[in-house]
């Protein structure tokens, strides 16, 4: 549906995009992440037609977005970073102008009286866009996005400025959205996309860091089998248990002493449930449990791992997280 090939995009001497390549499949919920200054903007407007890029191609549905603008604009909703609100129109007003604007054909009245009802800003329809909530205006924005039925939706920083209960809203509103749409949403936050996107495409300093889905990334998460533990033992003896029980591996003793008791931290096998045996074998010996917690790794250590070194794959990510943690 969407085809970008080597784009590149200089600000003056600045770089802002690299080399940025990526096909995004009809019907596909994709998300944008990367930090502030990544490039994630500057992708986007490429895209949807607003800015020129210095080289490289942009197909949607094979329209080249350069050479057929209009056409690829007409498959395209887009909700840019600041939305091109107007203050002084109602929201009626101000959709029927969008209408116009994108020369939509679909029944005036009915149309825009869907998206309304779609966004939930039916009851203030009549309201003059500067008296409205941020909340309400960004659901505004998003719905001059669908005006016209576009098949994709490309939302920029959806959420941001909002508070927790307008950024629910948003969300279950992009949740619905994205049934019957191509969405890609940006982010600088992961836990933004990782409940409404199949797969995520991490962009930093304008170079494509990852491309995963979603799910593999979330599985690497939970394969990630690394505990911390506190016994209250002696710690020669204790890691000397650790290395000997069937099902740990790479145990090692932590620096950090509470008490009398000491920290280690070890890693189960693949498919090995040690917490049960480890209980049993520390309690013949004496030595009481006083903490035994699974630490994990959340995308936002996979992100930040991501950008702290692009060129690591996941599993060794995985890895290095463990050791951080220690
Ligand atoms: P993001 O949306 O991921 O925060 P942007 O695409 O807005 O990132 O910006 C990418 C880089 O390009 C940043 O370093 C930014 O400072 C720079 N940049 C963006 N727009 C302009 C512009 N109009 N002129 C010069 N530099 C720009
Ligand atoms: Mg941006």
């Amino acid at each position: 549906m969407i085809k970008i090939e080597h784009l590149v995009k200089n600000y003056g001497s600045h770089v802002a995009l690299s080399d940025v390549s990526f096909e995004i499949s009809e019907g596909e919920i994709v998300g944008f992440l990367g930090p502030n200054g990544a490039g994630k903007s500057t992708t986007m407007n490429i895209i949807t037609g607003c800015l020129s890029s210095t080289s490289g191609t942009v197909t949607v549905d094979g329209k080249d977005v350069l050479e057929d603008p209009l056409e690829a604009k007409r498959l395209i909703g887009y909700l840019p970073e600041t939305p091109p609100l107007y203050p002084d129109m109602s929201v009626e007003e101000y959709l029927n102008f969008v209408y116009d604007l994108k020369r939509c054909t679909l029944d005036r009245k009915a149309h825009i009286g869907e998206i309304c009802a779609s966004v939930r800003i039916t009851d203030v329809r009549r309201r003059l866009i500067r008296n409205l909530s941020k909340g309400y205006r960004q659901r505004v924005g998003i719905a001059q996005a669908l005006v016209g039925n576009p098949p994709v939706l490309i939302f920029d920083e959806p959420t941001v400025g909002l508070d927790p209960k307008q950024i629910i809203e948003v969300r279950n509103l992009l949740r619905t959205l994205s049934r019957t749409h191509t969405v890609i949403l940006s982010t600088h936050i992961l836990q933004e996309v990782q409940a409404i996107c199949g797969r995520l495409i991490i962009i930093n300093d304008g170079v494509i860091v990852a491309d995963r889905r979603t799910e593999e990334l979330t599985r690497v998460i939970r394969d990630n089998r690394r505990y911390r533990l506190r016994v209250a033992g002696p710690q020669k003896e204790v890691l000397e248990l650790l290395r000997n029980l069937p099902g740990i591996e790479r145990a090692e003793a932590l620096t950090e002493r509470d008490g009398e008791a000491f920290s280690f931290s070890f890693e189960s096998a693949a498919g090995i449930d040690v917490r049960r045996p480890l209980f049993f074998r520390l309690a013949e010996r004496g030595y009481p449990v006083y903490g035994l917690e699974a630490v994990g790794m959340d995308l936002e250590d996979i992100f930040l791992q991501l950008v702290d070194h692009p060129e690591q794959s996941l599993e060794s990510m995985a890895a290095a997280r463990s050791r951080r943690r220690k």
